[in-house]
């Protein structure tokens, strides 16, 4: 019998425990950085030293963190389900967990692309991307990161993604950020979902859900253990 299929979302919170701060928690990005001067591609034309400052702080601490309890619990699952995790997050730690189906929404903090063609991206080697850093074809490099006000190409992706899904699972996210936030609406009806955040959720428009009000860790194990 072919494995019963759990699509995940995460947001900034399941790696919360790892040590990366979510964007809207009191100690949050958000509160040491104006967004509109660090994630907008008018940020970008405005002031780039800035902005590659910011992402190569993100990465540089990327490389000291490790996966923590909810990672390893996703991956781990693969053993008896069909595991497809839809990340808004731009770490690798789903990766690093030993996860093995990881579709990065906003992009990915390892990765650099070209600033003429989107199409152009690297692995960046080490943490600190600089200015004259150049793609082949001779534009400066960009953090490969989905900026406010771009679009979101894999979406169409994710929400044929969502619609195969026979359990969803939720974690981590304030659902504030759209398209990401829509995702839900793609989950075929009568499927169980779960929703993992010590927060309650904000405006989550499916009729029926079950809240483990946890931490990503704890909660995690708590769906695998008394739920699924
Ligand atoms: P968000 O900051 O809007 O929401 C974070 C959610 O996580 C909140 O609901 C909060 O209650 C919850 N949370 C806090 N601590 C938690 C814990 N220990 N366990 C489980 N949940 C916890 O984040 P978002 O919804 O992901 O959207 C913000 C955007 O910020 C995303 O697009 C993402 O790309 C980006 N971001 C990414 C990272 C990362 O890659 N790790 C970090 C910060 C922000």
């Amino acid at each position: 019998m072919s494995k019963k299929r759990i699509v995940v979302l995460t947001g900034a919170g399941v790696s919360a425990e790892s040590g990366i701060k979510t964007f809207r928690d009191s100690g949050g990005l958000w509160e040491e950085y104006d967004i509109m001067d660090v994630a907008t591609p008018e940020a970008w034309e405005r002031n780039r030293d800035l902005v590659m400052e910011f992402y190569n702080q993100r990465r540089k601490q990327l490389y000291e963190v490790e996966p923590n309890a909810a990672h390893y619990a996703l991956a781990e699952l693969e053993k008896d389900y069909d595991v497809r995790i839809i990340t808004q997050n731009v770490d690798d730690l789903h990766e690093r967990a030993g996860s093995t189906h990881v579709m990065h929404l906003h992009g990915e903090l390892k990765k650099v692309r070209s600033s003429v063609d989107e199409n152009l991206v690297y692995t960046l080697d080490g943490w600190e991307l600089k200015p004259g850093d150049k793609c082949e074809k001779g534009s400066q490099l960009r953090p490969h990161i989905v900026w406010f006000g771009e679009p979101v190409h894999m979406i169409p992706a994710a929400a044929e993604l969502s619609a195969t899904a026979d359990i969803y699972v939720i974690i981590g996210t304030s659902l504030n950020v759209y398209p990401a936030a829509g995702l839900v609406d793609y989950v075929r009806p009568g499927t169980p979902v779960y929703l993992i955040d010590p927060a309650e959720p904000g405006a989550i428009h499916i009729p029926k859900f079950t809240f483990i009000q946890e931490k990503a860790g704890t909660g995690t194990k708590k769906l695998v253990e008394e739920y699924l």
